[in-house]
Formats: C-alpha cells, sequence, structure tokens
C-alpha cells in the first residue's frame, strides 16, 4: 500500500463562525476555486452545497458537520464543517476534536458575537491553530480595525493583520497583502489612485507587520537587529511557526459574496495551518493497564482513528466518520472497538466531497474518511489494530438542559417514533431520550429549543412521523455541596442462600461540568475487585434522581475505600444495592441543591430600545455583564436563567419595533436561589 497523499500536505481544517458571518459562503468559493463545484450555489438561494439536508438549506444554517475534501496548490484540505449555532455544541466539540486547524470567519461589521467567542474557548481547550477571516468588508457598517481589536481584546489573542482592506464598505477596492509586499486591486478597479493609496498603506504596516513579527519571533528578531532585510520565505516561515505555536493569528479580510480575498485565504490555509505531522502525538491509554501511550502521525505506527461522527443516512445506512491519527487500514479489515471492546469489520471507505463521495479501497494516517457497515460504533469511539488496542479520550459533551414530552400525532406511528428518536440520539450525544415510567410519556433533552425543533423537523421530513410536542421544560439537575461518608448494608437472611453487601463510600462535590467520577480506593481486599462494577452500577443508579426534587444528580466523586463482604452470600446484586442505600443517605446529608441552566445572552439593539430591553432583563433575573455602545446601537451581554428566557424572542421583537436580534447559548449549571428551589420541589413533590 502506498500513501495516497504527502502526510506534510495534508490540513485538516475547520470553518468555524458566528451564525450569519459568512461561513457557507466562504466554503462555496473554496469549493469553487478548488474545482469541487462547478456552479456556485448560493445560500441566498437555498442551493449551497455544504447544507446537503434539506431543512439546513431552508433554514440557511448548517447543522451536521459534512467532511469535504478538495485540493489547492497540490495541499489536501480536508474541510470539517462546524456549525455556527452554539444550539449545536456538541458537532462544534466533536469538530474541534479532529481538526488540525481553524478558520475563524468574522463579520465585519458585526465583529466578534458571543457565540464566536464561546466556539473560541473550546478552541482553545483543543489547542486548535487558527487563522481569522474578517468577511464582509462590502457591507455598510464594515470595520476592519474595529473587529481586529475587538479579536484581540475580546479573545485575549495577538491578532496580526496580514492584510488590510483597501477601502470599506462600497468602496471595498482591494487587498493590501502585508506579507508578499503588494497591492491587490479588484478587476473592476485598477485605477492608479487606488494603487498609489495602497502602496502608501503597505509601505507603513509592512515595518510595523515586521516589528510585531520580530518581538514575538527570536529569528525574526535576530535579522533585524541586524538591520537586514526580511524575505517573504522568512516572514512567512515566522507566521507559520507563531501560528503553530497558538502564540498569535494572522487576520486576512474579504468579502466571500464577492469573491475577495478567498484565493489568499486557501493561500493561508496552505502556509499557515498544520499538517498532522505539526501537531504532537495523541495520547491514548492502554485499555487493559491504563497506561498512557502515545501514537505518532505514521504509516508505521499500529492503526488507530476515532469516530468522530455517525450518520444514518436513509439511501446508504449508517455512515462513520473517522479521524485516521496513525497507521493504515484496508476497507473490509477487522478492528477493534477499544471504547466497547467488540471487534468490528470497517466495510467500505470513501473520502466525502461535498456533491460526491469517492469510494477508496485503503486509508493512512491523517486521513477523514466515512466508512460504511460499522454496526455497534458511535460518536467518540475508538478503533485500532486488534492486536495493538489504544483508547483515546472520548469526546466530552454536555448535558442537554431542556426536554419536552413528545407523542406520534398518530397512534399507529407511535413504534417509528421510538425507533427515529433511537437512531437520532445514536448520531447526536446531546440528544437523549427516555420513557417516564410514572407517566408513560417519551420524554426528549437537547441544548436549546432550536436543537429539538431540528431534531422534530427531521422526524418528519426522515421517518414521515409527526409529532405531538409538549412545551419545554428546563432540565435541572441536583448536586452536593459538601463531602460526606456513607455507609450502604444490605444484608437478608432468609432461609437458603442470604444476600451480603457492605460497602463504605467517599461521596464529594465535584467541580461544576466534571459529571460523575468513580474510583476504586480498597486496597485491604474489604471486597473482592469482582463487585466492583457492581458497586459502580449502584452509585450510578442512585444518581438517576436526587433527594430534593427527583432531578439526576451531577458533579459528585464517589470513591468506595472499604466494606466487607461474606463468602457465601455476597452476590452482585447485594453489592448494587448497598452501594445504592449508601449514595441515597449520603447525597441526603451532603447538603445538596438545585441547580440550573444558565445562557450566556447577547443582544444588539438600537441605542432608543436600550432601556426597555434593559427592564425586561432584570426581570428575567438577568446578570448583565457588559453593554458596548458603538454609534447607534450597543451590544449587551447577559447571563440570563433558561427557565427565564421562554418568550424572550417574541418580546425583543415588541419592545424594540423588531430591530434588535439576540444569540443564546449554555453557559454552564449554576445554584438556584432558595425560593425557587423550594417552590420546584414543592411542585415537582416527587419524593423517592
Ligand atoms: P453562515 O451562517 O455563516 O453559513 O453564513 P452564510 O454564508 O449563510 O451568509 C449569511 C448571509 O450573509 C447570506 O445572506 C450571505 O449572502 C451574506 N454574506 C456572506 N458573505 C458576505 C459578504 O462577504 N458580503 C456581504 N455583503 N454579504 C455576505
Amino acid at each position: 500500500m502506498s500513501r495516497t497523499f504527502p502526510l506534510e500536505k495534508i490540513r485538516n481544517i475547520g470553518i468555524i463562525a458566528h451564525i450569519d458571518a459568512g461561513k457557507t459562503t466562504a466554503t462555496e468559493m473554496i469549493l469553487h476555486y478548488t474545482g469541487r463545484t462547478y456552479k456556485i450555489g448560493s445560500v441566498d438561494e437555498g442551493t449551497a452545497v455544504m447544507d446537503w439536508m434539506e431543512q439546513e438549506r431552508e433554514r440557511g444554517i448548517t447543522i451536521t458537520s459534512a467532511a469535504t475534501t478538495c485540493h489547492w496548490r497540490e495541499h489536501r484540505i480536508n474541510i470539517i464543517d462546524t456549525p455556527g449555532h452554539v444550539d449545536f455544541t456538541a458537532e462544534v466539540e466533536r469538530s474541534l476534536r479532529v481538526l488540525d486547524g481553524g478558520v475563524v470567519i468574522f463579520d465585519g461589521v458585526s465583529g466578534v458575537e458571543a457565540q464566536s467567542e464561546a466556539v473560541w474557548r473550546q478552541a482553545d481547550r483543543y489547542g486548535v491553530a487558527r487563522i481569522c477571516f474578517i468577511n464582509k468588508m462590502d457591507r455598510i457598517g464594515a470595520d476592519f480595525q474595529h473587529t481586529l481589536t475587538m479579536i484581540n481584546e475580546r479573545l485575549r489573542i495577538k491578532a496580526l493583520p496580514m492584510q488590510l482592506p483597501l477601502g470599506s464598505e462600497k468602496d471595498f477596492r482591494g487587498i493590501i497583502d502585508l506579507v508578499e509586499n503588494r497591492v491587490i486591486t479588484f478587476q473592476d478597479d485598477s485605477n492608479s489612485t487606488s494603487v498609489k493609496e495602497g502602496e502608501t498603506l503597505l509601505a507603513e504596516h509592512r515595518q510595523a507587520l515586521i516589528e510585531n513579527l520580530a518581538e514575538l519571533d527570536e529569528q525574526i528578531m535576530l535579522l533585524y537587529l541586524d538591520g537586514q532585510d526580511v524575505s517573504v520565505s522568512q516572514i512567512k516561515a515566522a507566521i507559520r511557526r507563531l501560528t503553530l505555536s497558538n502564540c498569535m493569528v494572522p487576520v486576512l479580510c474579504g468579502s466571500a459574496l464577492r469573491d475577495r480575498g478567498i484565493q489568499l485565504l486557501l493561500d493561508a490555509i496552505v502556509d499557515y495551518l498544520p499538517s498532522p505531522l505539526d501537531i504532537p502525538p495523541v495520547s491514548a491509554l492502554d485499555p487493559k493497564s491504563g497506561e498512557k501511550i502515545l501514537r505518532l502521525a505514521s504509516d508505521d505506527e499500529p492503526f488507530s482513528a476515532l469516530a468522530f461522527k455517525t450518520v444514518s443516512d436513509p439511501f446508504m445506512g449508517r455512515l462513520v466518520y473517522l479521524r485516521v491519527y496513525s497507521g493504515r487500514i484496508r476497507a473490509g479489515a477487522q478492528v477493534l472497538n477499544s471504547s466497547t471492546g467488540k471487534k468490528e469489520r470497517l466495510g467500505k471507505l470513501y473520502v466525502m466531497h461535498a456533491d460526491h463521495r469517492e469510494e477508496i479501497d485503503h486509508t493512512d494516517t491523517g486521513s477523514i474518511v466515512a466508512s460504511l457497515g460499522l454496526k455497534m460504533t458511535s460518536t467518540g469511539d475508538t478503533l485500532c489494530e486488534p492486536t495493538r488496542p489504544v483508547l483515546f479520550e472520548p469526546i466530552r459533551f454536555a448535558e442537554p438542559v431542556l426536554s419536552m414530552a413528545v407523542e406520534a400525532k398518530s397512534k399507529v406511528d407511535q413504534d417509528k417514533l421510538d425507533d427515529s428518536l433511537a437512531k437520532l440520539a445514536m448520531e447526536d450525544p446531546t440528544f437523549k431520550v427516555y420513557h417516564d415510567k410514572e407517566t408513560g410519556q417519551t420524554l426528549i433533552s437537547g441544548m436549546g429549543e432550536l436543537h429539538l425543533e431540528v431534531l422534530m423537523e427531521r422526524i418528519f421530513r426522515e421517518y414521515g412521523v409527526s409529532v405531538n410536542a409538549g412545551k419545554p421544560q428546563v432540565a435541572y439537575k441536583e448536586t452536593i455541596t459538601i463531602p460526606v461518608e456513607s455507609e450502604g448494608k444490605f444484608i437478608r437472611q432468609s432461609g437458603g442462600r442470604g444476600q451480603y453487601g457492605h460497602v463504605w463510600l467517599r461521596i464529594e462535590p465535584g467541580e461544576r461540568g466534571s459529571g460523575f467520577e468513580f474510583r476504586d480506593q480498597i486496597r485491604s481486599g474489604a471486597i473482592p475487585k469482582g463487585f466492583t462494577p457492581s458497586v459502580e452500577a449502584g452509585v450510578k443508579s442512585a444518581l438517576q434522581s436526587g433527594g430534593l426534587a427527583g432531578y439526576p444528580v451531577i458533579d459528585v466523586k464517589v470513591a468506595l475505600y472499604d466494606g466487607s463482604f461474606h463468602e457465601v452470600d455476597s452476590s452482585d446484586m447485594a453489592f448494587r444495592m448497598a452501594a445504592f442505600m449508601a449514595m441515597r443517605d449520603g447525597i441526603d446529608k451532603a447538603k445538596p441543591v438545585i441547580l440550573e441552566p444558565i445562557m450566556e445572552v447577547e443582544i444588539t439593539t438600537p441605542n432608543q430600545f436600550l432601556g426597555d430591553i434593559i427592564g425586561d432583563l432584570n426581570s428575567r433575573r438577568a446578570h448583565i455583564e457588559g453593554i458596548e455602545s458603538r454609534d447607534e446601537s450597543s451590544a449587551i451581554r447577559c447571563l440570563v436563567p433558561l427557565a427565564e428566557t421562554f418568550g424572550f424572542a417574541g418580546d425583543l421583537r415588541s419592545l424594540s419595533q423588531g430591530r434588535a436580534s439576540h444569540t443564546m447559548c449554555f453557559h454552564r449549571y449554576e445554584e438556584l436561589p432558595q425560593d425557587l428551589a423550594e417552590q420546584i420541589a414543592a411542585r415537582v413533590g416527587r419524593t423517592r
């Protein structure tokens, strides 16, 4: 097997943008230049190539990440589409996990918005190298410098312009390329005044770029101090080094809609973003010993890959998207899913393009491929060579914050509904389905109203089931606030063989967002290791419903540290029960509280409505974090409890004559004020 493409010439990137910043349009233009699409689709007409799901086209937003492969200057660029809407944070999270680099697109009029900030922080967590593209330079109100300042300040990163726009809004005539030392005027405007104006700006700002680079990069500094000329290739190499080490981000500009600056953007992707060889070796665990293993990006290493997305295609079946981290593999080969411990066959392999798929017989390190035929592999699972098992850290997903009851409009469709819900939940880890035994209802939960709405629409379109949905309900959680030790005994003597399980658990509050952690700290042999999984199962089932109002208990650390057993009477069931009892008592003693989801909301409004909107926010228990004013309008950044956001979109519209806009994304869980917690506990009135 020979390599399909040189590893150093692969770029696995994502295009990250706030909704409406122009990601779809820019992707379209990229695909146009890289030769994969011949007719440019326009988002406004709803024919974008990347938005391949019918309903995405209608909404004009990209929801699922489609992986697209294209080529530029003998490099292969795999674009993993990331959604702009933070209601779909799972999609963002899973793409960031497998990307090496990102192009972050900003709207040159509105600058850095709350959701871009949220995604930027996520990208920081994954150490993704980035370049910024300030789009829509042709729009009224476009302001390059303002957006650049916002990137520096709000994203707390050194952002250096590689280009400057020549004019803006209707007068956007060209791009001053500080790196290549040239002025590019657009074909329809190459008069000599533009060129002169550009050259003056170029002379001024190129020197500033070199000085800025000298401050950050030693090689440029030495040249600069020596008074030597710094060549274009030396500048590019320095920008690449600094981008890869996340010391700064290069900033470009243009207009995707008017086809300005896209080829320069493609050049920058090739020149500055990492190949799989530039990122650190991925660290994994030996699934048996728990020891750390590193997998280098090399075809000679054992095969390892991460499943980062699963899609049920109504025609093809189940496609699993893989990022290959090391080694190579043939289509049809047997692999180990080390997350489930089961072996599976890979089936057919495809390279996915936006408009067609290309079947391949093998794949190698650094590739993004889709596989058909993996039945038991879900998002986040590791696939590897069966004789050399490794386990990657699973992708962390946020817990759903909103739930609602659903039923099929027609009774005969109920089975079909259950089936389709189960399939969607397999695809999307932030979408959960459960059946409430007490009420007999089917409840679904997700990351926001839009998330659930989109899923209901998919059920209608893809599975032909119409759904009645109840009112959305906030997914409250419970947690504990102090550490406790708790004993649980399940001992029964009923003639014949009895039951004997006895545990001591240490139960502590975990950090917000940490979920649940279980450790076995028994050293003395007080309980044989074989019973540990049953203890953990008992702990988990107790966490499903807390003592205050029956909501799931999150962010707890539990350690099993002592207990006892009986040679004959001890059983898995007895230990599960003992752990369950210890947890129930322990949680009650550990000063439990109710948690509610808090949303990060950003509102942009003409100044005349500011007072009324702030008044409305105050009535919603909002915490206002900042108000930025610019010309005639202001942006309010605030945190609002999810429970208070229902109906907000409509109220905002009527308060501002439809002129204010807002975005909303999940921020974190916070303790519910005491009086509200009591009301909820009384209303839910559920006792265990
Ligand atoms: P996405 O939500 O980030 O994918 O954004 P889209 O690509 O769908 O663009 C949102 C809207 O902005 C559409 O109406 C586009 O036509 C428009 N748009 C995108 N790029 C530009 C641009 O460079 N200039 C102007 N004036 N409009 C643009």
